[in-house]
């Protein structure tokens, strides 16, 4: 298998020796001193700035605001941009596009486009999977990216092919502000200009990377211009990156991965809830700060037969009330993934959990699959395609 029409072990050397001291990923002061050797004023580092973070250049040499002889001078210093390079797409007949993205040692991770946010359009019918390059024709008016925070992930949910994986590693700052760079570059997408959804739902649990995913948020709202209030982390509810997040001054919006009415039934689905209850981590909750109108989202995947009676749903009310938290639920339809032994809720099942949550006062969304047929839909994001 290749990827981007180059031999996989070809990107990993490249890549492994260009990316020894990656730009991006760092700003401000961070800038300023690990480029400190070169006495740069100030507006220099701005300048750079623009160039990595607005303009998205893959090379030194591309930011052209610096006189050529700096460019060349820093380039000689082992200094790369270290952009996360997209090495295969996989286009869903929905519009979704899932992303290979390696990060700076070569190892990739999963992104995903998903045109028109959640909302959706019609249609799950053919995939098909190129090396990266072909071109993106704009016919969206805004879109949603769902971008990782770990390689695999430790917390080893049931119903998810990602833990499959087991953890690998943490992602750095750079990696995860940069899946999101690669992609408004493919996209030619422009945060101010286009309106761009971040939901940190990839690959990974973002409170186990904790400073990594946070340093990137700040990034991704600092000068990649991407307001907090457009971007939405979800935990599976690892209370103390929970007490952390209630101490910050800039955070995106809370969704907890609940997936179940309580602990009996969660623990079966979810080993993490052994070491943090569900009333735990609802009283970590209650310690974040809600803006204005914001409200906590308890994303709720429904597996046929295990969570999705109506009793459960009546227990979740319960459960949201007693919490006394503005409060959504997002409920979506477990999506299959090979060597997972679940089965799909029946649809009549999904309108019913939603009409009785409803009824009683909950806020409740289904969420519609996306990309389903190229694993790119919610639990299905594993290294399928040059690795997998
Ligand atoms: S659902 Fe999220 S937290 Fe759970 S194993 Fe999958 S990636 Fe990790």
């Amino acid at each position: 298998m290749t990827t981007g029409g180059k031999p996989l072990t070809t990107i990993l050397d490249a890549r492994g020796a260009a990316s020894e001291r990656p730009l991006f990923g760092l700003w401000n002061e961070e800038l300023s001193e690990a480029l400190q050797e070169f006495g740069l004023l100030r507006y220099r580092i701005r300048q750079l700035e623009t160039a990595l973070y607005r303009q998205k250049v893959a090379e030194i040499g591309e930011v052209t605001t610096w006189p050529r002889e700096l460019r060349e001078k820093v380039a000689a210093a082992g200094f790369r941009v270290g952009l996360p390079e997209i090495v295969e797409t996989f286009r869903s007949g929905d519009g979704t596009e899932r992303y290979l993205i390696a990060g700076n040692d070569g190892q990739t991770v999963e992104t995903v486009w998903m045109p028109e946010g959640d909302g959706g359009e019609e249609g799950d019918s053919a995939s098909n999977s190129d090396g990266g390059d072909a071109e993106s024709k704009k016919n969206w008016s805004r879109a949603t990216i769902c971008v990782s925070s770990q390689i695999g992930c430790a917390v080893n949910c049931q119903f998810c092919l990602t833990a499959k994986l087991g953890i690998i590693r943490n992602l750095t700052a750079g990696e995860i502000a940069g899946q999101v760079a690669a992609v408004l570059k493919r996209q030619e997408a422009e945060p101010g200009r286009d309106r761009i959804n971040l939901v940190f739902m990839g690959m990974g649990e973002p409170f186990l990377n904790y400073d990594a995913f946070m340093a990137a948020v700040r990034l991704l709202a600092g000068p990649m211009e991407i307001p907090e209030s457009r971007m939405t982390v979800s935990t599976s509810g690892i209370v103390p990156g929970i007490l952390r997040f209630a101490q910050e001054k800039v955070r995106p919006k809370l969704a907890i991965s609940l997936n179940a009415p309580n602990d009996e039934v969660r623990e079966g689905i979810m080993p993490v809830t052994r070491k943090w209850s569900i009333a735990e981590v609802m009283d970590a909750v209650r310690q974040v700060p809600l803006r204005q109108r914001e409200r906590i989202t308890f994303e709720y995947v429904l597996l046929g037969g295990v969570n999705d009676r109506l009793e459960h749903a009546d227990e979740v009310v319960r459960l949201v009330r007693r919490a006394q938290i503005p409060a959504k639920v997002n409920l979506i339809a477990w999506n299959p993934g090979p060597g997972i032994p679940f089965t799909m809720p029946q649809a009549e099942d999904v309108a019913r959990f939603q009409e009785r949550l409803r009824e009683q006062g909950v806020p409740a969304f289904v969420r519609r699959p996306r990309g389903r047929d190229i694993y790119a839909a919610c639990g299905q994001l594993k290294k399928t395609g040059s690795q997998g």
